[in-house]
């Protein structure tokens, strides 16, 4: 008999600017992403100034979370074990409308039936006070 607990998903503990954009889409219950207050220009992961005008102020606001799938891996292998009865699963990064790029789990689908340029929904999932889950879905 297996008495062993249950291995639960390790869980980061994300500092200075990765904190700002955990805590702005735990506070939203959305995906939101870094915005120069110059220029508008949405950017990830957040960065201490804007790569289009160079200024250093920022704010972070929620997008669509509409994009598509811009690359993506099958995962048959984990170290965690809290993601063992998930295998396999595929880490899809997304180009999001709004321009960048995000890393997440996608779901919905078995591998073998995602393909390039699909198009997705990203969402967050809380995970404690300080990390969200970014989350992939299928429409
Ligand atoms: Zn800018």
């Amino acid at each position: 008999m297996n008495t062993a607990k249950p291995a639960r998903k390790y869980v980061p503990q994300p500092e200075g600017l990765n904190l700002e954009f955990h805590q702005a889409c735990l506070a939203a219950g959305l995906l939101c992403l870094q915005q120069c207050s110059g220029c508008g220009q949405f950017r990830h992961p957040p960065r201490w100034y804007c790569p289009s005008c160079h200024i250093g102020n920022y704010g972070f606001a929620p997008v669509s979370g509409i994009g598509r799938i811009y690359s993506m891996a099958v995962n048959h292998f984990t170290v965690d074990r809290g993601w063992v009865d998930e295998l396999p699963y595929i880490t899809a990064v997304v180009e999001l409308d709004e321009g960048p790029r995000v890393v997440g789990s996608l779901r919905g689908v078995q591998p073998g039936e995602a393909s390039l340029g699909q198009q997705v929904h990203v969402s967050v999932e809380p995970r404690g006070e300080e990390f969200a889950y970014i989350c992939v879905n299928t429409v």
